[in-house]
């Protein structure tokens, strides 16, 4: 019996994979040309992008947003769980990154699946909050720049319908969020949002311990 959710060893987060993992062979060999990147630890871990299939497949979800798409791991993963006429709309800044991303997800078929919007995506999902999709998406995912994570957070919740689901990533930050000699940008937006949340009505909340940490907040 435990109190607390379990840390994971490498030994047992290994064994974690070798019972569960059920990984497409091109999101196995996307992962693997993101890892030999410098910026490999902005990709999402495999356990959680299947965490993420699931909860997909549960919402039967049909619409789904990404912000933050980097080389396309979590849009591939979510793709993949949605039915033939599901889409998701995956905004990001980086060309460089997102030529990868379109090429995994073209090889996977379903890069039709997949609408990418270069750009900033606060402007990105107030623009699709303006030509009417509000309500209108089921699944959001939020992995970008930390001192917009209100902001998205925000936006996404309006185009969420209600009973649709929000996951944001990073909330335990690596711990960074408990060291108060961290005052950085991305700390403080990352503490300032994960305080909103706790009292914040509009949603059901739950913060998972996957990965960096991956909170969920279920609109009501
Ligand atoms: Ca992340």
């Amino acid at each position: 019996m435990t109190r607390r959710t379990e840390s994971l060893s490498d030994e047992l987060y290994d064994y974690l994979l070798s019972v569960s993992l059920r990984e497409q062979d091109a999101l196995r060999r996307l992962r693997a040309e993101t890892g030999a990147l410098e910026e490999a630890r902005m990709q999402i871990g495999p356990e959680q992008g299947q965490f993420m299939a699931l909860l997909v497949e549960l919402l039967g979800a049909r619409r789904t947003l990404e912000v933050g798409t980097f080389t396309g791991y979590s849009a591939l993963v979510v793709a993949l769980a949605l039915p033939a006429e599901g889409r998701v709309v995956a905004c990001d800044v980086s060309e460089e990154w997102t030529r990868i991303a379109r090429r995994y997800w073209d090889e996977a078929g379903v890069g039709h699946k997949i609408d990418l919007r270069l750009g900033p995506a606060v402007a990105t999902l107030g623009g699709l909050v303006r030509e009417g999709g509000r309500g209108t998406f089921d699944f959001a995912f939020i992995d970008a720049d930390k001192p917009n994570y209100d902001a998205y957070y925000e936006l996404a919740l309006e185009l969420l319908r209600p009973g649709g689901l929000m996951a944001i990533d990073n909330t335990l930050w690596s711990g960074k969020v408990i060291d108060t000699s961290v005052t950085d940008a991305d700390t403080e937006a990352i503490r300032r949002l994960n305080m909103k949340l706790r009292a914040d009505e509009r949603v059901t909340l739950s913060l998972v311990p996957i990965g960096d940490g991956l909170t969920l907040a279920r609109k009501r």
